[in-house]
């Protein structure tokens, strides 16, 4: 069989062609684009990869940085100092907006012109300009899982015309939001804005972010899941600038355009999205991506508030081993143990107490577990030995390091089923 996927991508392609908006040309080398191009890329967390259209044409990344570089100024400058710079309120205005706090001059938001080149500033500061544009196009490149070159013609050609983002920068270096140079910051944020991509390139760094931070190709965490959750939840409310709520409500996907055409979609914990197509609305933000995006939202139940309910399938299955006092009731657990799951399980072992004298957790097939997935699961075998039970755990691949109940017991761990039942 062939997957049907590509198959629906192509008819998604075909339904969402339409010739209204118009290229970008307050950056003329933008509005050379081929205005017909059209590509979309689908990358799942697993790294499963569904591309077609023009997926190979590459373009600049424009705006779409803007959350990536955002998240290395956290994971760079931590939390507070990121906070202090810039601000994480929508401001449901255009990109290009001087959209600055009254009294302080903080940037509303990441998003926008003004945060971004905080951001970029952020990134910067310490360092030569090139050092800081080279720490971004190679944090790019690890996103996309390839090198990255930066466009110097489009770069060039955005500076003659930056009289909005040299005023921007010119207001916030006022206010003092930061101390460098800003003649350096813009020129360095629009370098940043010309690093050439393709979808594929996009929606790997969409998946990245989809999948807490670890890059599905190369396996490589490249952003903490603190990092990740802020960076997403900028992008949900600011994301989509003065279209933010009509988009969360009809597409429901955090997302972020560009005026070259590009834009990405996260579902976390499911897939990124990129499509392209450089014709924009009135919002700098592609048409044909946008219909694209609704499309699939709609036919995929993609809507981030449509949300499937996972917890149910935690017990795979339970079974008991061996007679007497050496039978063993095994708990065999999938999925991800998060809180609701984590309950599911705990629900389960009160509701239906093991009759036997021990009892195994086998996590073989848990993919992850969060942190108060594992809370629960320790706090839980600690509760059953001191009810007087033998709690054993099988898990092969170490998500409970060092179990320690904080009973000052720790249950013993197996690398399979067969090395428990082998071994005791
Ligand atoms: N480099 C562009 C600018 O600053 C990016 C804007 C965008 O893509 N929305 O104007």
């Amino acid at each position: 069989m062939r997957s049907p996927l590509p198959d629906y991508l192509t008819e998604v392609l075909e339904a969402c062609v339409d010739d209204s908006g118009a290229l970008a040309d307050y950056i003329p080398e933008l509005a050379k684009a081929d205005p017909d191009r059209f590509a979309l890329t689908l990358v799942t967390a697993e790294g499963a990869i569904y591309s077609v259209g023009d997926d190979d044409t590459e373009f600049t990344i424009q705006s779409v940085s803007k959350p990536f570089v955002y998240g290395l100024a956290l994971q760079e400058r931590g939390f507070d100092q990121v906070l202090d710079v810039i601000d994480v309120e929508p401001s449901g205005e255009a990109f290009n907006e001087v959209s600055l706090e009254r009294n302080t001059g903080r940037p509303l938001n990441p998003m926008i012109n003004a945060g971004a080149l905080a951001a970029h500033a952020l990134v910067l500061h310490g360092r030569r300009p090139e050092e800081a544009v080279e720490s971004i196009r190679s944090l790019l490149s690890s996103l996309a899982g390839r090198d990255l070159v930066i466009d110097e013609k489009v770069a060039t050609s955005e500076l003659g015309t930056a009289y909005r983002n040299v005023a921007l920068a010119n207001l916030l270096r006022g206010y003092e939001v930061f101390e460098d140079d800003p003649d350096e910051i813009v020129e360095g944020y629009i370098r940043q804005c010309s690093v050439t991509v393709t979808t594929k390139d996009l929606a790997l760094m969409a998946a990245t972010l989809a999948a807490g931070g670890v890059q599905p190709v190369s396996g490589e965490q490249i952003f903490s899941r603190d990092v990740v959750r802020q960076v997403l939840s900028v992008m949900t409310t600011c994301g989509m600038y003065d279209a933010a709520g009509d988009w969360l409500s009809t597409v429901g996907i955090p997302a972020k355009s560009g005026v070259s055409g590009g834009i990405i979609g996260i579902l976390p914990g499911q897939l990124g999205i990129a499509a392209y197509s450089p014709r924009l609305d009135e919002h700098g933000t592609s048409v044909q991506g946008v219909a694209a995006f609704g499309r699939l939202s709609r036919d995929m139940n993609l809507h981030l508030m449509d949300a499937p309910i996972v917890a149910h399938s935690v017990v795979r299955r339970k079974r008991v081993w061996g007679e007497g006092d050496d039978a063993v009731t095994v708990l065999e657990l999938q999925g991800d143990l998060q809180f609701t799951s984590a309950e599911v399980l705990v629900r389960a072992v009160v509701d239906e107490p093991p009759a036997t004298k021990r009892l195994a957790f086998d996590l073989s097939l848990v993919r992850a577990i969060l942190p108060v997935g594992r809370r629960m699961l320790l706090e839980m075998i600690g509760r059953l030995h001191r009810d007087g039970l033998e709690v054993v755990v099988v898990d092969p691949d170490g998500h409970l390091p060092e179990p320690d109940t904080g009973y000052g017991f720790r249950p013993r761990v197996y690398a399979s089923q067969d090395e428990m039942e082998a071994r005791s």
